[in-house]
């Protein structure tokens, strides 16, 4: 009776005065954290930051918040490897994901548990989220919050998952439970925006034998894989960087660019990595618009300035959802028009890229070793652009042999779409010859890469009971060219379980599907 009446109540607070007078009060203010926590602390911030939330403390917490919050709704997402439960936290004041005039938005931290201070900033986010004076968010936003994807490794404070493997190289074989779950969410809600919570450790020997580290409370890393469109690309630099540097800095949170490589005069800079296997560039690919942010990881990855680190995560995801809050009719909006067909199917795609130069020099905020100070150092040798080195023409699709079930477990794992191919005179096939095997640099790695090879092959020789059809015109299908491509310095048999694909003077199982039209 009392569950027709009242179907949702779970005896919640339900704030509708806090919410009216919100905004002066509000997240959005540039008042200390500090002053306006008054509600559960989170398990490190119960020890003054002395220990890491340890996982059973951190389920118990975020169930304690879904208990006294209406917004809050928290979800088991999956399991890792050994055993232990993923969770989401789900934050709306509808349905989530119902109401398509919200955008959704997906955070996720810990995929490598020797970066503790992304949880702690993810639980002191859901903390401070669930205060009703902050609910209003919630009239635009759904957020999807993962605060830990690694559990195994966090419990070890090691980078690894329980099979050993680094979830962050693991986007596109996707062979891991843990990443499994991720993009299971995400293929469910199609998120809008997304942020991967990392921390970087700049106490390498190569930097401090060059006398300088970086010394950034956080770095930021956006999209540079040249399939992603331009205008969200452009959109990332050009408004939402200045927004969420002015926002952390208006906090004291110093901050910069993500810029590995170097040092200066021993290696150029870039911008992070365009490969799509990391969390970030792999929902890219997807027309997302999609973030890396990177802490400062502790001289001991762990308890070392474990308040400052991850304050310094929390105010760094404030800001984005901030940006996102009042900037999210447009940013909806670009993105629903880069998700559409016609422009996902950009008719050149590029299978090998490289770092350029733009003409600009990099200011890197740095701590000098000698002088104990911070201090910038000019970078001349800065890459920041990614263009393409190989292109190909795009397939409409391509054809997988159901005798390779690897192939086809891993195109149900990514949740590819599968079409009937009916033959058609506009439609031809190409079949892949594995003449030799190459090298190239990627990355300043070297890795092996095939020449191939292209032959048409007749339609009546090919008997397409056989093979499943996979079209590219689908939102992965930039993704599935990147993959598949022998060619591509991205795909899969650049990976162990799929090297045997590029074994030479041997026919490529995958055959291309052209079309004239
Ligand atoms: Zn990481």
């Amino acid at each position: 009776m009392a569950n027709l009446i009242l179907p949702n109540l779970k005896m919640k607070k339900i704030p509708l005065l806090a919410l009216a007078l919100s905004i002066s009060i509000s997240i959005f203010s540039n008042q200390p954290m500090n002053a306006q926590c008054r509600q559960l602390k989170t398990p490190a911030e119960a020890r003054e930051f002395n220990e890491v939330s340890k996982y059973s403390e951190m389920v118990e917490y975020i169930h304690q918040l879904d208990k006294s919050s209406d917004i809050l709704t928290v979800e088991k997402i999956g399991e890792s490897v050994k055993g232990r439960d993923l969770f989401m936290l789900k934050f709306s004041d509808s349905d989530f994901g119902e109401d398509k005039r919200k955008i959704r938005v997906l955070i996720h931290a810990q995929q490598h548990g020797n970066e503790q201070s992304g949880k702690e900033g993810a639980l002191l986010l859901a903390q401070e989220l669930t205060k009703p004076e902050n609910a209003y968010i919630f009239k635009y936003i759904d957020l999807a919050l993962i605060p830990q994807v690694n559990p195994d490794g966090s419990e070890l404070n090691s980078r690894r998952n329980g099979n050993g493997q680094d979830l962050n190289r693991n986007h596109l074989i996707m062979t891991e439970p843990e990443v499994v779950a991720l993009h299971k969410i995400f293929d469910r809600y199609q998120f809008e925006v997304t942020m991967d919570v990392h921390e970087y450790y700049p106490y390498g020997d190569t930097w401090k034998n060059f006398g300088y580290r970086t010394n950034s409370d956080i770095l930021v890393g956006f999209n540079t894989h040249p399939s992603i469109p331009e205008s969200i690309r452009q959109y990332q630099q050009k408004k939402i960087k200045p927004y969420y540097s002015a926002f952390l800095t208006s906090r004291g949170v110093s901050n910069a660019m993500y810029s590995p490589g170097g040092p200066p005069e021993q290696d150029y800079i870039r911008y992070s990595t365009f490969d799509i296997n990391d969390g970030r560039q792999s929902y890219g690919i997807q027309n997302t618009f999609s973030f890396i942010q990177e802490g400062m990881n502790g001289v001991d990855a762990l308890v070392d300035n474990l308040e400052h680190r991850s304050r310094s995560q929390f105010f760094g995801m404030l800001a984005l959802l901030r940006f996102v809050y009042e900037n999210h009719s447009e940013m909806k909006a670009l993105v629903a028009k880069e998700r559409r067909i016609e422009n996902i199917a950009v008719s050149e795609v590029p299978l090998q890229m490289e770092h350029f130069p733009d003409g600009t020099r990099l200011e890197l905020p740095v701590y000098s070793y000698a002088s104990n100070r911070d201090s910038v150092i000019v970078v001349n040798d800065f890459r920041p652009v990614v263009k393409p080195t190989l292109t190909i023409s795009r397939p409409c699709g391509y054809l997988f042999p159901k005798s390779h079930q690897d192939l086809i477990d891993w195109a149900f794992r990514h949740g590819l779409e599968v079409k009937p191919l009916k033959k058609d005179k506009n439609i031809m096939f190409e079949q892949l010859i594995i003449n030799k095997i190459g090298s190239i640099d990627f990355e300043r790695d070297t890795i092996a890469i095939p020449q191939v090879s292209v032959q048409k092959i007749e339609p009546k020789s090919i008997n397409l009971e056989e093979y499943i059809f996979i079209p590219t015109s689908q939102l992965k299908g930039n993704m599935l060219i990147t993959a598949i491509e022998p060619q591509s310095e991205l795909g899969l048999a650049t990976y162990s379980q799929f090297a045997y694909l590029m074994k030479a003077k041997s026919i490529y199982p995958v055959i291309r599907v052209m079309s004239s039209r």
